[in-house]
């Protein structure tokens, strides 16, 4: 180790220790950082537009800058970041039993020189926590603190076989748990309590204590709810517990994970005040680029309006975790750029303040930049509603009990109809399923259900409502063939919707054989772009279904792939319908009954993806509340602002978008977007927020129409 280096980290450790404590005007500069002023009535957090994170370890006590890291928070003008209490390690003198001291805290109280240099610059602070782990002699003195595998074992962490976890159904909950939150509120002052680790993000827990042997069986729908349960019951809990120092604190939790969450998100949003989004960056193999705004479109269709905020990692996400090492930033900008357009709050997070603060800084100046460009057109960035008018139903059950034919990953089917939506350049919101009361679904003219396999009559007889009143549907494959708890009907549940019944068990291809074909009938819309071929390729797997009149496609069954010398058709033609398309009132109805968007995201079909965006714009009719126009694969977004309108444009046209990181950007060029105005209103100027300056428009029969020249990554066009 270099001398300069050790001389460096003893200078830091002596600066760190001599902070001044909290400053008489603190309330003030925080109140007034906070942006209370301008929306009176409204919780502080609501307000919140910027959070930074630097997650401390064990280390930090000798090595970080205390100075200089909430200098660096205060120059991008954050106005929440992270104080790590833990759980796991003290960064405190604490008196909670079991609470380990950190090993380089030597006698400081490093939690409440953090926090109080946080707070003299009129950033709040939020106590972050970590419940998931114990040591050793926690173990020793209370087993049942902790999970255990069927032979009873505990289960050590990965990483650390030292660390072991800890059931959320135990005392440890709410003994342990509740004690540290007592003692920092005692001691010190917070806005709020986090707690990372917990409640699990992707998937239930699984555990074979003596409180979770007489839970239900664990994977099951029973499971799940005694799971959400428990996380509500916990959550008040240490709500309230925060509560008892400061009416305006609150407790939040890690959540994200996409449509894949574990917990109910309708039920936890009815107690929620933060949304932590952990969606740090892409995860393993084949993560597409739009993570982070698929993560934003869920956030807003539980929480609407209340906060939701994206964690984005410097760090390097993904299959091999590089923790301490800085991702590309074209790829770190696009994620925020997607946090942004989707609505949610941005939060930077690095980890490990080594050499002061991290020993890869090339984060520091990004954020600096990023962030003061959005915090100086916050108003335009912040969305108040939608304009979409094609909703996506995600079924949490669906995501989390539905057994797909063979290999299927639950997750493939939500990415496939998203790629299609992108490629077809479609606005639209994510409706989650619990939320299908017609006083929420009322405003989309067209709903899509992409097998959404598990329904209650509960839900059909919703859908069923939204399409009596002149709502469009489509739906694919499995869609409301079992029932809320995963039992399989004998019939779909929409089957009076979709005409046409469920006549056998899902057939598959046999080997590697051709899936089927799907014989072209009759000329029509959803067929636009497909000549000079009879059939298209069906889709990996089909629920066959009974005959309807006048189909538009119909299945020619498989037949092997090779040798080649057999690759012919036995059956030239069937009446079993590959697409059923109906017309009632108002509304129209589309029923794919095999699993086209999972078959597109796994295959990268162009003619699947086709199919769909035809179908897609077929359902929605014409007349969309906003289109663009031009070359490139993007993503975009349209809101209702307080000045006006925002349209967000994410460019994807990215050797990278399917495979990451992104190294750069490859600009594409004019973006023709057409706008529909609510009646009464007019727009006096369109400004591009990122390229800078003003552009024309043009105001006719209340559609307004402009063009962007050219997007690198990002731009915003903001309507005022
Ligand atoms: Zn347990």
């Amino acid at each position: 180790m270099p001398e300069h280096f050790l001389d460096r980290r003893t200078l830091l450790k002596s600066m760190a220790g001599a902070l001044p404590l909290a400053s008489p005007g603190l309330r003030a500069a925080i109140s007034s950082a906070s942006g209370d002023e301008s929306a009176p009535g409204i919780p502080w957090q609501q307000n919140v537009r910027r959070v930074g994170q630097l997650n401390m370890t064990e280390h930090d006590p000798v090595v970080l800058n205390v100075e200089e890291w909430a200098d660096y928070w205060a120059s991008l003008k954050v106005e929440v970041t992270y104080v790590s209490v833990t759980g796991i390690l003290a960064f405190y003198p604490t008196k909670v039993p079991f609470h380990r001291i950190g090993r380089y805290l030597g006698g400081r109280d490093f939690f409440g020189e953090v926090n109080a240099a946080a707070r003299q610059r009129g950033i709040r602070t939020v106590a972050r926590m970590s419940p998931d782990l114990n040591w050793r002699e926690a173990l020793d003195a209370h087993p049942e603190w902790f999970q255990r595998n069927q032979d009873g074992s505990p289960r050590p962490t990965p990483d650390d076989p030292r660390l072991f976890a800890t059931c959320m159904f135990s005392t440890y909950m709410t003994d342990y748990v509740p004690a540290i939150m007592r003692e920092i509120n005692s001691r010190y002052e917070v806005d709020a309590f986090y707690t990372n680790g917990w409640p699990p993000i992707g998937r239930l827990p699984v555990c074979f204590c003596n409180v979770c042997r007489k839970l239900p069986p664990a994977g099951s729908v029973a499971y799940w709810e005694a799971f959400n349960q428990r996380v509500i019951y916990l959550w008040k809990l240490y709500d309230g517990i925060a509560k008892e120092k400061s009416r305006t604190a609150f407790y939040f939790a890690n959540l994200g994970g996409g449509t894949h969450a574990a917990p109910n998100l309708a039920l936890l949003a009815t107690v929620c005040e933060w949304f932590q989004g952990d969606n740090q960056g892409r995860g393993g193999d084949g993560a597409p680029i739009w993570g982070a705004s698929l993560q934003g479109r869920v956030c807003r269709s539980v929480l609407g309006n209340k906060t939701a905020v994206n964690v984005v990692g410097a760090w390097s996400t993904g299959r091999i975790l590089w923790r301490e090492s800085v991702k590309s930033i074209p790829e770190m900008q696009m994620w925020f750029n997607e946090t942004v357009a989707s609505g949610m709050t941005p939060y930077l997070h690095v980890i490990g303040g080594e050499d002061g603060l991290g020993e890869d800084r090339r984060f520091e100046k990004f954020g600096r930049d990023y962030f003061n460009w959005q915090a100086s057109n916050d108003s335009h960035l912040r969305p108040l509603r939608t304009i979409a008018e094609i909703g996506v139903v995600y079924g949490q059950r669906t995501q989390l009990f539905y057994t797909p034919p063979r290999d299927a990953s639950r997750l493939d089917s939500m990415q496939g109809i998203y790629a299609a939506l992108l490629e077809g350049r479609f606005f639209f919101d994510f409706v989650h399923e619990d939320h299908l009361a017609l006083d929420r679904i009322g405003r989309y003219r067209a709903l899509i259900l992409p097998n959404i396999a598990l329904l209650s009559d509960a839900q059909c007889a919703q859908l069923r409502a939204y399409a009596a009143q002149g709502g469009s549907l489509l739906a694919t494959f499995e869609t409301s063939l079992y029932d809320e708890t995963g039992r399989r009907r004998g019939d779909f549940g929409l089957a009076d919707l979709f005409g046409a019944h469920a006549t056998g068990p899902v057939i598959a291809p046999v080997g590697n054989s051709n899936p089927f074909y799907a014989w072209i009938e009759r000329p029509h819309p959803v067929l636009d772009g497909f000549q000079d071929t009879n059939w298209l390729p069906g889709p990996q797997y089909r629920v066959p279904v009974s005959p309807t009149p006048d189909p538009v496609l119909t299945v020619v069954p498989g037949f092997p792939a090779y040798p080649p010398e057999l690759s012919y058709p036995r059956v030239p033609r069937t009446r079993e319908p590959a697409l059923i398309l109906r017309e009632t009132g108002g509304s129209r109805i589309a029923y794919i009954p095999s699993d086209i968007e999972r078959s597109l995201w796994i295959s990268g079909n162009a003619d699947l993806s086709r199919l769909l965006q035809n179908t897609i714009r077929w359902v929605a009719g014409d007349g969309q509340p906003a289109a663009i126009e031009g070359e490139g694969f993007i993503e975009a977004f349209a809101w209702e602002t307080k000045p006006g309108f925002a349209v967000h444009v994410l460019n994807y046209n990215n050797p990278n978008t399917y495979r990451g990181y992104l190294r750069k950007f490859y600009p594409i060029g004019e973006q023709r977007v057409r706008l529909r105005l609510p009646p009464g209103r007019t727009i006096a100027k369109v400004e591009l927020l990122r390229a800078g300056g003003a552009v024309p428009h043009s105001l006719r029969e209340g559609t307004v129409e402009f063009t962007i020249p050219s997007v690198l990554d990002y731009e915003v066009a903001a309507l005022s």
